[in-house]
C-alpha cells in the first residue's frame, strides 16, 4: 500500500479484536505510527498480537491500555502518545459495545455502559485529540489537514434497531457529535467523519454469523450478499485519513455491501 500516512501518529481504540485490529493494520501498512489501544489487561494479549502482526510486516507501533470512559485515562494516554511519538495526527473512535435487552427489561446499568463507552469514550477521545491539534497546529509538510478524526458509527445511525435501544441511541448521538465538531473546527482544518459499517464479521455479532443458518438469515438484509471484513473497513479509514480525502468533512460514509438501501424492498412489492 502506498505509504500515505507516513510520519503521522494515528491511536485506534479498542484495537485488540475486530474493526479495530483491521483499521490499526491497515493504517500501519499505509506508514502511521499505530497505538493499538486495549481497554483491561485481559485483553493485553491480544493487543500485542495485533501489534506483533504490524511490526512483523514492517510497522511501527505501541500498545496503550485506557478504558475510554474513564476520563483520566484517556488524558493520561494521549499524553503517553505525545510522549512517545510528539504528536497525534489521526484518532480513530472505534471502541465499543453493545448491552442487548428489550427496552422494559433493559437495566439502568445497561443503558450506562453502552452511552458511556460507545458516545462518552468518542467525546473524550476527540477531545483529547483536538486539543493536540489545537497546540501542535499545521504541518503542512504532512498533511492539508491539522488532524482528522473518525468515528465508527454503524448503520444504526440510521435504522431503527429494536432490542438495541441503548445501542442504537449511542450511534445516533455519535452522528450529531462528528457533524457538530466537524462544524465547530473546520475552520482550523481540522476535519471530523463517521465510518457507519453494516454487518461486519467480529466477535460483536457472532451469533449473527457463526451458524450457516444465521449468516443466511443475515445475508437477505444486504444486497451485496456477503459479510463484510475488518480489511474492508480499514480501507476506508486509510482514504478518510489521507489527504485524498481532504475535502471531505462532517460525513458519514455507509459501508454495508448496500444494507441501507433496504433489500425488504428489492421486489418492488
Ligand atoms: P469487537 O467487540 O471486536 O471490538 C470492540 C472493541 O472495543 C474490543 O476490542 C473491545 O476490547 C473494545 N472496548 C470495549 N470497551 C472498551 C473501553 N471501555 N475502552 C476501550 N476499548 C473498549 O467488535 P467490532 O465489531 O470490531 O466493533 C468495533 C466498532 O465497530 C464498535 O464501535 C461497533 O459498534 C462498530 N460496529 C461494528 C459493526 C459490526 O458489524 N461488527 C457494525 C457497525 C458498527
Amino acid at each position: 500500500m502506498d505509504q500515505v500516512l507516513k510520519n503521522q501518529t494515528a491511536i485506534i481504540t479498542g484495537a485488540s479484536s475486530g474493526i479495530g485490529a483491521g483499521v490499526a493494520k491497515s493504517l500501519a501498512s499505509a506508514g502511521a505510527n499505530v497505538v493499538v489501544n486495549y481497554p483491561v489487561e485481559s485483553s493485553k494479549p491480544a493487543a500485542d498480537a495485533v501489534l506483533k502482526e504490524i511490526t512483523d510486516a514492517g510497522g511501527i507501533g505501541m500498545v496503550a491500555q485506557c478504558d475510554v470512559s474513564q476520563e483520566a485515562q484517556v488524558i493520561r494516554m494521549f499524553a503517553d502518545v505525545v510522549a512517545a511519538y510528539g504528536t497525534v495526527d489521526i484518532l480513530i473512535n472505534n471502541a465499543g459495545l453493545q448491552r442487548d435487552a428489550k427496552f422494559d427489561e433493559m437495566t439502568l446499568d445497561q443503558w450506562n455502559t453502552v452511552i458511556n463507552v460507545n458516545l462518552t469514550g468518542q467525546f473524550l477521545c476527540a477531545r483529547e485529540a483536538i486539543r493536540e491539534f489545537l497546540r501542535r497546529g499545521l504541518r503542512p509538510d504532512v498533511s492539508l489537514a491539522t488532524g482528522k478524526i473518525i468515528c465508527m458509527s454503524s448503520v444504526h445511525e440510521l435504522i431503527p434497531w429494536a432490542g438495541h435501544v441503548n445501542y442504537a441511541t449511542s450511534k445516533g448521538g455519535i452522528k450529531m457529535l462528528m457533524q457538530s465538531l466537524a462544524q465547530e473546527y473546520g475552520d482550523r482544518k481540522i476535519r471530523v467523519n463517521s465510518i457507519c459499517p453494516g454487518a461486519i464479521q467480529t466477535p460483536i455479532n457472532r451469533p449473527a454469523w457463526e451458524t450457516p443458518q444465521a449468516l443466511n438469515s443475515l445475508l437477505t438484509l444486504i444486497p451485496y450478499n456477503r459479510i463484510g471484513q475488518p480489511q474492508d473497513i480499514g480501507n476506508l479509514a486509510v482514504f478518510l485519513a489521507s489527504d485524498l480525502s481532504d475535502y471531505i468533512t462532517g460525513a458519514s460514509i455507509f459501508i454495508d455491501g448496500g444494507m441501507t438501501v433496504f433489500e425488504g424492498f428489492a421486489t418492488g412489492g
